[in-house]
This record gives structure tokens, sequence and C-alpha cells, in this order.
């Protein structure tokens, strides 16, 4: 008898943009083929988990149906583009979005073997064919070569996002590619290119290491297309292909340096390349709670702990949205904090809103503390076969912990990222956050189960996403990680600087330091 192999099924959503008939679709898909629940991702996708061998193609020809897609969702090619989901109506975030949705069609896989179904070296007749999304998919006789890709595809993944200097949202310098929007006289006229972030490494290969993408040109909005193409080729012409573990593009620009890239960069370009602006990253928006979108209509965004949308106990989550998005049939947008929006609201429809979310036991944004809201978990155990420790279903725990510590210090209202991983690949971006917890070690219960396993704890890092975070203590057991974090958190709270963060605060006293503090009891 053939085992009861389960999948995970993630959909491409350029942008986190979802219509209501999607977004039901996945809802349903879900219910009866998932595991009852939908993960939001750090990536604006959905993910369906335990989603059985059997069921695997429907669910697959659902997701086209509904005009989402699963193409290169997966695999060493473009991933899921990124952009600002705010529905704002203004013409810089129109813009950007558009931009956005250019950049995922032109790197979009042409080639047709997403369709191709091989059974014993023998091609045959793919059912599913020609169901299509919307972003730019083959269809029968196209050309099958890849002018992006070549015969090859690319060494491992790639990722791009599109963010405002004023909103990281995307966290833009996590991201192979970032485009920073240049806005000059409410114009969005071009973008700073950022090359070569990536969260993923691995603790025993010091080849390995996290990498903020650094500042490469600037570009006229006309040519944003030109330059990803460069930067996209010029990873696939010289990143490492004998090496999986040091494949990224962060590993050229480490090697090369940035003058070297940027020359090779400019080469591919055609032309010379322009120094990058003058433009910081200066905040992030979560985007949360009731917002004007300028049309006169009105956003709602929800907080979704970890991402994971279900019914447990009195939060009845993915029925008050299933019930949301029938009633009113509008559009969402999925965010790279794992949350969800409502667009395109009514403001007479608010009070009834807010009768249906407290309905379904769903707090807003006013309803949670502000570490949960700035906090966010990969799925780790037991979904993903990389994981080493818990992260979804501990971090609830940590932040319960961490609630009752800053209340008593008074710091509920202090603004910082905490971020947590099962491994160190970094799925949930730990390593740019104030404080980034990264499952070291597995271990075991009494009773044979895995247990909740041993911590990285890094401090120091930044809410904005613009500084990788130093290692504070390895290997500490999931139990020991608040009272840890206590003793720094009274510390800051002693010794800050006026409007000094938390992390700023553990890079000026600094992580070598604050270490060295005895270990609570
Ligand atoms: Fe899995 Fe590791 Fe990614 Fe978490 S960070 S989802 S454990 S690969």
């Amino acid at each position: 008898k053939e085992k009861g192999f389960q999948f995970m099924v993630r959909t491409r959503v350029v942008g986190g943009k979802i219509t209501a008939q999607q977004y039901l679709a996945v809802d349903k898909l879900a219910m009866t083929v998932g595991n009852n629940t939908i993960r939001i991702t750090t990536r604006q996708e959905f993910q369906l988990h335990g989603v059985a061998k059997q069921d695997l193609t429907s669910t697959i020809r659902a997701v086209n149906e509904s005009l989402l897609s699963t193409l290169a969702t997966c695999g060493d090619v473009e991933r899921n583009v990124l952009c600002c989901p705010a529905p704002i109506h203004d013409s810089v975030h129109e813009a950007m979005q558009a931009d956005a949705d250019r950049w995922a069609s032109h790197c979009a896989p042409r080639a047709s073997s997403y369709w191709d179904i091989w059974f014993d070296g023998e091609k045959i007749e793919n059912p599913l064919f020609p169901t299509a999304g919307p972003i730019l998919v083959p269809t029968p006789g196209d050309d099958p070569t890849e002018p992006i890709y070549g015969k090859a595809f690319l060494p491992r993944k790639f990722k791009t996002a599109f963010a405002f200097p004023n909103d990281n949202c995307t966290d833009v310098q996590a991201n192979d590619l970032g485009c920073v929007a240049i806005v000059e006289n409410g114009t969005l006229v071009g973008y700073n290119i950022l090359a070569g972030g990536g969260m993923g490494t691995t603790p025993s290969a010091q080849k390995t290491f996290p990498f903020l993408g650094v500042p490469i040109c600037y570009v006229d909005r006309a040519d944003v297309i030109k330059i990803g193409e460069a930067i996209i080729k010029v990873f696939r012409d010289y990143g490492n292909r004998s090496d999986r573990k040091r494949a990224r593009l962060k590993y050229i620009i480490h090697d090369w340096g940035v003058p070297a890239f940027r020359a090779k960069v400019e080469e591919y370009f055609g032309q010379p390349l322009a120094d990058p602006k003058d433009a910081p990253i200066t905040d992030v928006d979560d985007h949360l709670g009731w917002n004007e979108q300028g049309d006169g209509k009105l956003f709602l965004g929800l907080p979704v702990e970890n991402g994971r949308i279900k019914d447990e106990g009195s939060l009845r989550l993915a029925s008050g949205l299933r019930a949301l998005f029938s009633k009113y049939q509008v559009a969402g947008r999925l965010t790279c904090q794992q949350s969800l929006m409502l667009i395109d609201l009514d403001p007479a429809w608010r009070a009834d809103i807010e009768a249906t979310l407290q309905e379904y036991g769903i707090a807003t944004v006013e309803q949670i503390s502000t570490v949960r809201r700035w906090s966010m978990a990969c799925p780790a155990l037991p979904t993903c076969g990389l994981a080493v420790t818990e992260s979804e279903r501990a971090l609830p725990t940590i932040m319960d912990q961490l609630e009752v510590e800053l209340a008593k210090l008074g710091l509920e209202n202090d603004r910082f990222t905490v971020r947590m991983t099962g491994c160190p690949n970094g799925c949930a971006r730990p390593y740019n956050s104030d404080i980034g917890l990264v499952g070291r070690s597995a271990s075991k219960n009494p009773d044979g189960t895995p247990g909740p396993g041993t911590y990285t704890i890094f401090l120091a890092g930044r809410t904005l996403g613009d500084r990788l975070n130093i290692e504070f203590k390895d290997y500490v057991p999931f139990d020991r990680v608040v009272p840890e974090l206590a003793v720094v958190f009274a510390r800051y709270k002693a010794e800050r600087l006026a409007e000094e963060t938390f992390g700023d605060f553990c890079l000026r006293i600094g992580v070598e330091e604050l270490a060295g503090e005895p270990s609570p009891a």
C-alpha cells in the first residue's frame, strides 16, 4: 500500500492582490483537500497544507481555474514579486503596483514544462491544458525557449520586492532585487536598485550568511525591467552552479565586491549606470486598521497571527473571512507581515463589518498588543520538512510571556519586531529584525514526541529592516528565551536614550556586553 503522502501547495499572488472569488476558492480548497487552514506567507502568497497526493492535480487545477496560479512558486526562477499592497488611489501607488506586475509577467517562465506530464519517459497529454492564470503562462505551440532563463534556468531562486522609502513594508533589502521608489513632485520617476539581499544561512557552513541588499544604481521608471533583467542575467551567468549553498546572488556581490558587480551589470545593461539617489528607508507601515483609500472607500487591515487563517475555539477567523468575502464580494490584499486587507469598502458598511468581526471573535489591530502586532513566525513543525524546532506554534506562547514582561516595565507601547523561524533558512526574515529567534536544535519531550527545541537569539536589528542583527545567545532552550530577553528589556528601560529604539539600544550598548549579563535564574 502506498504511503499517505501530503503536499504543500503555494499560490502565486503578485503584490498580494486577490479577488473575493479567489479568496473563496482557496478557502474552499483548504476546507476540502487541505488541513482546514490557509496560511498567508511572508511573500504575500497563500499556502495550503496537508494536501493528499491524490488531491494534488485537482487542487492545482482549481487554483488555476480561480485565475491564481502555482507557476514559479518554487524552483530556480523569479519567485512571487512583492509590492506595497496598500490600495491607495494615487499615482505613485498605482504606478508601483503596475511596475511590479510588469516585472512579474516579464520574468514568468515561458517553457511549457509547468504543464508537461511525463510518464516512463513519454510525454502524455495534460488534461489541465490550457487553463491559465492571469500572469503570462505558455499555451500550446509557444516557443519553449526561455529568453531570460535560458536552458538551465537560474543557479537558485531569485526574489524581488518593490517599496517606498517611507514605507518599507516589503522588507526590500531582504530580496535579491530591491526597487525603492523615487518620487519627485508627486510622480514616481524611477527606482534606486538594490541587489543581493537574502536571509538563508547554514550555521555549520561559515561560507553562508544573511546579507542585505546593497545600492547599485538609480534607473528611470522606463528602465526598471531592463535593469532587473541585466541583474538576473548576471546571476544566471555567474552564479555558483556547483555549490548550492552558495548559489544565491548575494555571494557573487560579496565575493566580487560592489564595484565589480556593478560594472558587470552595466555591461549587461548596455549603458552607464547612474548612482543611487539619496533616499534612505525611514519607516514601515503594516497597513492594519481602517484606512482611507483616497477614492471615498476604505480598506481594513486585519492582523492574522503568524499568517494562519483557521477556526480555533472562540476565534473563527476562517469562517468570519468567508462570511465577509461572500457578503461584500470585495477584493483583498495579502501583506508581507502575513496579514490580510479587505479593500474597496463602503464607509456605510463599517458598523456591520465590525459587528461581524466581533461575532466571529476576530481581533482588530486595536485589540492586540504592539509586540504581537510586529511579530511573525514561519510555519516550521509540523508542516515544513526542514524545520528543526517549533516556530508558528511556539511564538504565541513567547508573545504571552513577553506581553507580561513588557507590561511590568511599562514598555507595552514600544514598537520592535520579533521574528521566529524553525531553522536558519530564515523564511520569516529573522536576521534584520530587532529580535530574531532562530531554531537551533531539536529536543524531545519525556514521551518521545518532538519538544520545543533550542534557539539562537539575535538582537540589534531594526524594524526598518535595514540592519542585520547580531547573535546574542546560542542554544537557548525555549522556556529560557523570554527570561533572557527580560534582562535586556530591564536595561533598556533603565538606560535608553530619548527616542532610542530597542534595536538601536542593543547596538549602542553592544550585544556582546548584553550577553555578558548574568543569566536569570
Ligand atoms: Fe521551514 Fe526553516 Fe523556512 Fe521555517 S525558516 S519555513 S523551518 S525552511
